[in-house]
């Protein structure tokens, strides 16, 4: 199929990546919004050549879903320097990152903005530049001719590339071979709205008033979804997200690209070295590493990865990885559109004042339909995460259970790094002293919560997750939990094993 046939038999297959664009040797193809805003390819057939290029390039139309093997090591991070992480939309992990590049005499890619403050794709090729580049943009970030870009910087120079997972994997297909001197980062992607809806906005505040700054994330008033505006008269607007006439319509899934609510490109199916997030709900699950400034998620996808993570001078700890997406639900699962979604754009295809159009919906904005959306992005996400929980176990060629008591953190993270170097498939069950619930891990993959009194509770994991061994490590002063836990053990019919001895 070519991609123009997949695109009249659904739009939703194609993301906007630009692959298909940069690759052609005839430069036949024009990335051109259709009247929703969004850019498609349009092939002019007599630059054409047929040579298939774009075809061959395009990540949609050559798609093989990936299976989950291991889950990727999970951290969350923040880059302590005080004026960078203020004005950074999460834990400023992308500048920490890009320094390291910079330094080494190299190039960054990314979303920033232009002179009008539309957004598109650009480089920095210094610590000035990336200003620019810093910060979230919640609007779809035209590639241009980014990825040739990309190439030639890759002859002589290091290179970091971010982008939404579709733009990393765009990338990737372009260049199709490997480059050691190449980064490529990603960001947890909600969605992209319409770069047309932002251009609209944008542009009628600015006929009033002359702009002079947007930060869609601002930390004013502490690390959240707040957004701020300034005008050269000293105006200015800052407000919650959800209260920004473009804002409320992004978070509430109304003006999101078609492909993001089919989404083809998050977890596993992203070809980045490291994905950046913010770390919500942190306060649940690694309390000593908030910061009201601000707090990132990283996933290591791959060794390189790793290393630059571990160059980047950050303050880290590593968490579950379920932890994180149980909070974080877009890294896994997509956002579903609202249903006023058709109508919305429509509307817009036949009005000329969209502005008045999305104040509409705006002020449409009701329960009803959101608690509808909320639901179905549960369920969605309940799918995914079942979807993941059940390639994990079927990759196990062997679950054993590890009973282990941390007396703190640091040892905590100590044992559970030495689990992850020596047993493939874990499943921890660390019983924390003083802490309500222990927690399960099966590779750093929180499951379930016991509560220290439910005996059966362990009888049937050990019977659901086929453990075939468990292994034991209780501090000698456990008391009356110790026979509480070889009473478990009788129950569930295994010998313990003495951790030691493995
Ligand atoms: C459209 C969009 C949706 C997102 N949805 C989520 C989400 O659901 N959950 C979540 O945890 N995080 C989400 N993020 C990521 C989050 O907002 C931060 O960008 C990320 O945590 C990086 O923060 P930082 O502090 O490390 O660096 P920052 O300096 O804040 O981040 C800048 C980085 O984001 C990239 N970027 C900014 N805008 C765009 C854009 N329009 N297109 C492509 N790349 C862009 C830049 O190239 C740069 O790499 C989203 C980001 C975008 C752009
Ligand atoms: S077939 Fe070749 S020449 Fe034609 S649009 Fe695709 S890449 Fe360009
Ligand atoms: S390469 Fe990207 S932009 Fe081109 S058709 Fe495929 S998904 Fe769409
Ligand atoms: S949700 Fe998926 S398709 Fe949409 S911008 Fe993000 S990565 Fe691309």
């Amino acid at each position: 199929m070519k991609i123009e046939e997949m695109i009249a038999a659904n739009r939703a297959d194609c993301s906007g990546c630009g692959a298909c664009a940069n690759i052609c040797p005839k430069n036949a193809i024009k990335m051109t919004r259709d009247a929703e805003g969004f850019a498609y390819p349009i092939i002019d057939p007599e630059l054409c050549i047929k040579c298939g290029r774009c075809d061959m390039t395009c990540p949609a139309l050559n798609y093989e879903a990936k299976t989950i093997d291991a889950l990727p090591p999970t951290f969350v991070a923040t880059y302590p320097n005080e004026k960078i992480l203020r004005q950074s939309s999460s834990g400023a992990i992308f500048t920490a990152l890009s320094e390291i590049i910079l330094t080494n005499g190299g190039i960054v890619f990314g979303a920033g903005f232009d002179k009008n403050w539309h957004v598109r794709h650009m480089s920095a090729k210094n610590l000035d530049e990336l200003k620019n580049l810093r910060g979230s943009k919640y609007v779809q970030s035209p590639i241009g001719d980014v990825y040739r870009q990309v190439q030639d910087a890759l002859q002589s120079q290091p290179v970091l590339f971010t982008g939404v997972p579709c733009q990393c994997v765009g990338l990737k297909n372009f260049l199709g071979k490997d480059y050691d001197n190449l980064l490529t980062v990603d960001v947890i992607c909600r969605g992209v709205p319409s770069p047309a809806l932002w251009e609209c906005y944008i542009d009628t505040l600015g006929y009033a008033h002359e702009i002079t700054h947007v930060n869609f994330r601002t930390k004013r008033r502490g690390w959240g979804k707040r957004m701020d505006i300034n005008f050269s008269d000293q105006e200015h607007k800052a407000e919650r997200i959800l209260n920004n006439l473009y804002g409320r319509l992004f978070l509430r899934n109304l003006s999101l690209r078609p492909s993001c609510s089919a989404c083809k490109f998050r977890f596993p199916n992203g070809q980045s070295d490291l994905t950046i997030g913010d770390a919500w709900g942190i306060k649940d699950f690694a309390p000593e590493m908030f910061d009201s400034r601000g707090v990132s998620v990283v996933f290591i996808h791959t060794a390189k990865g790793e290393k630059f993570f571990e160059q980047a001078g950050l303050k880290k700890q590593q968490v579950s990885f379920a932890d994180v997406v149980k909070r974080n639900t877009f890294y896994i699962s997509p956002a579903i559109a609202d249903s006023r979604r058709k109508e919305f754009f429509d509307d817009l295809a036949e009005n000329n004042d969209w502005f008045a159009v999305m104040q509409k919906y705006y002020n449409q904005d009701d329960e009803t339909n959101n608690k509808e959306t909320d639901a179905k992005n549960a369920a969605a996400f309940k799918e995914s995460f079942t979807n993941v929980t059940a390639q994990i176990r079927q990759n196990f060629e062997k679950n054993i259970l590890v009973i282990f008591t941390p007396t703190n953190d640091n040892e905590q993270q100590i044992f559970v790094n030495f689990l992850e170097r020596n047993f493939k498939n874990c499943g921890v069950y660390l019983l924390r002293p003083g802490k309500k619930f222990p927690m399960i891990f099966i590779e750093n993959f929180s499951l379930l919560k016991f509560s220290l009194k439910k005996t059966d509770e362990l009888t049937s994991f050990v019977k659901q997750y086929n453990i075939s061994e468990i292994f034991v490590k209780l501090p000698l002063d456990f008391g009356k939990n110790s026979s509480m836990v070889n009473n478990w053990l009788k129950n569930c019919g295994l010998p313990a094993k003495t951790f030691d001895k493995k």
